[in-house]
């Protein structure tokens, strides 16, 4: 492979992934992001008291092993998760009892709807939305938390995602009880040091190989391949795009790329979704039932006890779909009162007055473009997980959502970016009758 380059867009978790793999194999490599900083859907915080936290991906699921292989790796610390039983459903100053009728509906919609995704739904409910099914449901307060749950789950509007999308993201996803479980599920471990701390030591180990700030615009398939970004015309023998579909899309193609990757980049978008990580000197919430909520208010939202062993406190609110959306309207206070209010009843006043906070709408990142994974129009099919990952000509795959394992997850966009490096490590080994 004696003079190859590889140029990579993206240093997030995939791309960076496949340049560590391609630089251990002696290729010459280049990654080019076009954010002013590494990681992309992962970021990592340092709060005042010095605790690590993440704006963007930060859980390790049950069986996430390429993630946790790659903190042990890198150095970095894992925890479990502190959780109880099950969240405490809040409705105002209103707890949902958890025997009520509303959480009974709640548990036969669910069960219904983990049957579906097992056995499949018909192609035909792939024009039918959530939000109708959702409306079938009987009782406010059912419909309501299960609206939340979707939205928080998936990000996407439930207008904007038909039952057949979702019944197999929860297929993909390992299950219902997965995606949302902590202990056993998707949710059941953290980094003390973040996750966001995972890209920085990788992007560490490549040095001067990751240029941030370089957005490529076009990406030429001649004798070589051209890269151009706004500063530089990069010329390599292969390019790995991780960039998710929707967000590839903005870069242009010559020659255009074949009709199925067209439709999937035109077919596919970014959910919206807001997170904040509140740090408090303790985690008080423990003395007073715990800090697990999912709040049936406006915004809906699901807040996490996610501080680290012997770390300060940390409280993190995830907010999805329009309810997101209409957080960015609101400037930074306003924003943070309105996601905590709602905990003053449960856990005291206290909640308001936190040492430090910080947080990020995902679907304001303009290279980014939402989160937490690319999702199908209604109708289309070309989005649906894995995401479709064959190589045209030059141009090879990654990003977390062309994973066979784990698409959309951390753990995902590991396996995409060492498939995607194989792929390109295969294709530049010399023929061996050559050799
Ligand atoms: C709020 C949030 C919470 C999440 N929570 C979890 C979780 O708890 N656990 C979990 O496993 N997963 C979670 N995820 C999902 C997880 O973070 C992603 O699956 C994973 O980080 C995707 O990595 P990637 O490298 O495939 O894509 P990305 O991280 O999106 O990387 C793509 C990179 O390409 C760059 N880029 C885009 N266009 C261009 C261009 N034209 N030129 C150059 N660069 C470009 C982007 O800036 C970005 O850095 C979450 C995601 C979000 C947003």
């Amino acid at each position: 492979m004696p003079n190859s380059t590889v140029a990579v867009v993206g240093a997030g978790l995939s791309g960076l992934t496949a340049a560590r793999e391609l630089h251990r194999a002696g290729v010459d490599v280049i990654v080019l992001e076009a954010a002013d900083r590494v990681g992309g859907r992962v970021l990592g915080q340092t709060s005042t008291l010095g605790s690590c936290f993440d704006l963007g991906g930060q859980w390790i699921g049950h069986d996430h092993d390429r993630v946790k292989d790659l903190a042990t790796e890198l150095g970095v610390t894992m925890f479990p998760m502190h959780t109880g039983a099950l969240p405490t459903v809040i409705d105002g100053p209103r707890r949902v009892s958890a025997m009520g009728p509303s959480m009974l509906v709640v548990a036969l919609a669910m069960a219904g709807f983990g049957v579906l995704a097992r056995v499949g739904t018909p192609a035909k409910w792939n024009a039918s939305t959530l939000d109708r099914w959702l409306r079938r449901v009987p009782g406010r307060t059912a419909r309501r938390l299960l609206e939340v749950v979707a939205l928080i789950s998936w990000t996407g509007d439930l207008d904007r995602l038909s039952v057949h999308a979702a019944a197999d993201m929860i297929r993909h996803q390992g299950g219902l009880s997965t995606i949302l479980g902590t202990k056993g599920g998707a949710q059941e471990s953290l980094l003390v040091e973040s996750a966001g701390a995972l890209a920085e030591r990788l992007a560490a180990e490549l040095g001067p190989r990751v240029r941030t700030g370089q957005r490529v615009t076009s990406i030429t398939r001649a004798d070589r391949v051209v890269v151009k970004t706004a500063s530089d015309d990069v010329r390599a023998d292969k390019v790995i795009v991780t960039a998710p579909p929707p967000v590839a899309a903005r870069i242009a193609f010559d020659p255009e790329l074949p009709v199925n990757y067209v439709a999937l980049q035109r077919n596919t978008y970014m959910g919206s979704v807001y997170k904040a990580v509140f740090v408090y000197r303790r985690p008080f919430w423990r003395d007073r039932g715990g800090g697990e909520f999912l709040v049936l208010g406006n915004p809906g939202s699901a807040v996490f006890d996610t501080t680290a062993p012997r770390g300060p406190g940390h409280l993190c609110v995830l907010v999805g779909g329009p309810d997101a959306r209409e957080l960015s309207a609101l400037d930074a206070g306003a924003r943070r009162d309105a996601v905590l209010a709602p905990l003053v009843a449960h856990i005291g006043a206290e909640v308001l007055q936190p040492v430090d906070w910080q947080e990020k709408s995902w679907h304001c990142d303009e290279y980014v473009g939402g989160g937490y994974v690319a999702l199908p129009e209604p109708g289309t099919t070309e989005g649906f997980v894995p995401m479709p990952c064959v190589p045209v000509g030059d141009i090879h795959w990654g990003g977390s959502e062309t994973a066979s394992e784990h698409p959309g997850y951390l753990d995902g966009a590991i396996e995409a970016g060492r498939r995607a490096a194989a792929e390109v490590i295969a294709a530049l080994e010399p023929p061996l009758d050559s050799q």
